[in-house]
């Protein structure tokens, strides 16, 4: 049998894994974006449902095959209130139904949480995504929890790849009046778009093809650009930082961490396939608070989830 099924959902993709007894990863799924506050309920259900599907086929169990499963773990981003929490908790029930697969427990918790708790077990620690979106979530050693933004992508995730991308599409909509310096960014976001003019990706924006998802991976693009030398890229990563900073700090001050040092765990694309970004904010970051110790694994952050999942009793 299964002990632990462990879903990471996000703005861009979902990863599901299966795990056996001794701790070892026997299947692994993806699909994608399974965040309901960008895709819509239906759109995360299928892709919750997808990912498993995919694991169970990576573990070689076929879609008939009585599984089942002694817990499971789906760590989602999109779990911001209580409202959300009712609202998640039905699609991850909808979607274990459609599986008919068995589970013995199963928790539903906020991706950063969920990673926090299986990073940091019962120690003081705070985890800073910048992902699709950011947020962070710090725990002072003693059961108390704070978080700080994770405001969804519309008014909040400051800092994150739609953050960066969306301050991306507004430079070369001020180039084109001349409220900004000229930018490479206008050339390289219609190249990856496939577009022709400013006009084309304002377009865009509003036609049924926008999608948050495509509005993240301009972080990549932004990057090309920063790395020839783009001022105004340099400009918005240089503000990400400040605002990832702020992030991080608002949450680190409210938990009032009594420890001499603590683990700040860096997760997402943005820290991980941007050196700029991810060595301005640990300077940045290390000169203001010298507790904090900054980890920024390679490791996937489902490695954190399935911790979580495995743990025999709640952290705090
Ligand atoms: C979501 C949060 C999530 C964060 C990081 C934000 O867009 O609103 O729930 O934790 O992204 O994935």
């Amino acid at each position: 049998s299964i002990e632990l099924l462990a879903v990471d959902g996000g703005g861009t993709k979902t990863i599901a894994v299966l795990v056996n007894a001794e701790g070892t990863i026997i299947g692994e799924g993806r699909a994608g974006a399974s965040n309901y506050h960008v895709v819509g309920v239906e759109r995360a259900e299928d892709a919750i449902v997808a990912a498993i599907l995919d694991a169970f086929k990576d573990a070689g169990i076929g879609f008939c095959d009585q599984v089942n499963v002694e817990k499971a773990v789906f760590a989602l981003a999109g779990i911001d209130t209580t409202i959300d929490e009712k609202e998640v908790k039905g699609i991850v029930q909808r979607g274990i139904n459609a599986l008919s697969i068995g589970i013995g427990s199963v928790i539903v918790e906020n991706d950063a949480l969920s990673a926090l708790f299986g990073a940091t077990q019962k120690k003081a620690g705070v985890l800073l995504i910048a992902g699709t979106g950011s947020i962070v979530f710090a725990h002072d050693g003693n059961g108390r929890i704070v978080r700080s933004g994770g405001w969804g992508h519309r008014f909040g995730d400051e800092g994150s790849g739609y953050w960066i991308g969306k301050q991306a599409i507004q430079s070369v909509l001020k180039m084109k009046d001349g409220r900004e310096e000229d930018t490479l960014l206008a050339k390289l976001i219609l190249e990856k778009f496939e577009l022709s003019t400013i006009e084309d990706l304002y377009n865009w924006a509003y036609s049924e093809s926008y999608s948050v998802d495509d509005v993240g991976a301009l972080t990549a693009v932004v990057y090309e650009a920063f790395c020839l030398g783009d001022a105004v890229s340099k400009r918005i990563f240089d503000a990400a930082v400040d605002e990832l900073l702020v992030l991080a700090g608002n949450a680190i001050e409210k938990a009032n961490i009594q420890q001499d040092e603590f683990d700040l765990i860096l997760q997402g694309g943005v820290f991980h396939n941007n050196p700029y970004i991810k060595n301005q904010f640990i300077q940045k970051i290390q000169h203001s608070n010298t507790k904090v110790k900054v980890v920024t694994t390679s490791e996937e952050p489902i490695r954190n989830i399935i911790k979580r999942g495995l743990e025999k009793e709640s952290t705090i």
